[in-house]
């Protein structure tokens, strides 16, 4: 997945381009926008540009400097990247505290001091705290890009300190050509696409065969649930163990899209099984098909806390069928 920045991020790159070339580049800029966008790819191609001892005239990095081939090596003197140790992991303040050392020392090939937080989510409230002083009074050659799929979770002291780029899904032609490209398979690329809500690197995951597999059997379960083929108790002990964020997601889609045909809205997420869901959209009770909806993005939040989640699941289940009739 080369040739960042991708063709839904130009005008993005223009921004950010704009300010390194005007020399108006703020100490902090906060990278936001749905996920499957490519943010990080892009931030750190624009890290590289800016580090880069031979930017060429479009404002990429030349790839061929010493400090090009120091940032492809991972090995930059002048770059750290700080993320969780692990997902669903906090960053904790031990982590900003060694971003702000980093930051404090004279940069040893450029001008600049570059560290990326990704996701900058995921700062636990004492490292958020902690980030601020530097965020206040930031060393002349200090750059923070934080990239974050859910900006709201950032306090709005830190957020209101970064200058903002924004990205959004773009359902421009050359987004369309670029997925034909990658996938080869246009029919795949316009599902995925439309369960992706146009977030390209998204879209390429649920191209995966994988996805595939597990988004039709899943679905299957839901089918035989509604005709009463199955019960809720047997299938919640099913899929209790191997129950994880993707799987919610195609349940919260296929919910969501029950819910706009019963508003009066067309199905978005799940055009293949169109017929269905219509069928399904028009004879549900739509407040109830909304208590699911909760429940589900509720039991995302629970993902490995330690609930039972064959009783949770269960409960969704027999919620999830009584909606239906
Ligand atoms: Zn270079």
């Amino acid at each position: 997945m080369t040739n960042v920045p991708y063709p839904w991020q130009t005008n993005e790159w223009d921004q950010v381009q704009a300010l390194l070339d005007q020399g108006r580049l703020p100490h902090a800029l906060l990278l936001s926008g749905l996920s499957g966008l490519g943010k990080k790819q892009f931030a750190l191609h624009f890290i590289q540009s800016v580090l880069c001892e031979e930017r060429t005239g479009n404002g990429h990095a030349c790839g061929a400097c010493r400090s090009c081939q120091l940032f492809v090596a991972g090995t930059h003197p002048d770059f750290l990247s700080v993320s969780p140790e692990s997902s669903n992991k906090p960053i904790r303040i031990d982590a900003v505290r060694k971003l702000i050392d980093f930051l404090v020392l004279s940069p040893s090939l450029k001008s600049r001091r570059i560290v990326m937080i990704h996701p900058a989510d995921a700062l636990n409230v004492f490292a958020a705290n902690s980030l601020l002083k530097t965020l206040e009074e930031p060393a002349s050659s200090a750059l923070l890009l934080l990239v974050t799929d859910r900006p709201v979770v950032l306090p709005p002291t830190v957020r209101s300190r970064c200058q903002s780029v924004r990205f959004s899904p773009r359902v421009q032609s050359e987004t369309r050509e670029w997925l034909y490209k990658y996938l080869g398979d246009k029919k795949k690329a316009d599902l995925a696409l439309a369960q992706a809500h146009y977030a390209p690197l998204t879209a390429v995951e649920y191209a995966d065969e994988g996805y595939i597999k597990n988004r039709t059997e899943l679905i299957a379960l839901l089918l035989n649930l509604s005709k009463d083929k199955e019960s809720p108790g047997v299938l919640a002990d099913k899929w209790a163990q191997s129950l994880d964020m993707s799987a919610l997601n195609i349940i919260n889609a296929w919910i969501r899209d029950i819910i706009r045909i019963g508003s009066g809205v067309l199905v978005v997420e799940n055009p293949d099984y169109n017929e269905t869901i219509i069928a399904y959209g028009q004879n549900s009770n739509i407040q109830k098909m909304f208590d699911c909806l909760d429940l589900s993005l509720w039991l995302q939040t629970q993902l490995g806390s330690g609930l039972n989640m064959a009783l949770q699941l269960e409960a969704f289940f027999i919620r999830y069928r009584a909606a239906l009739k």
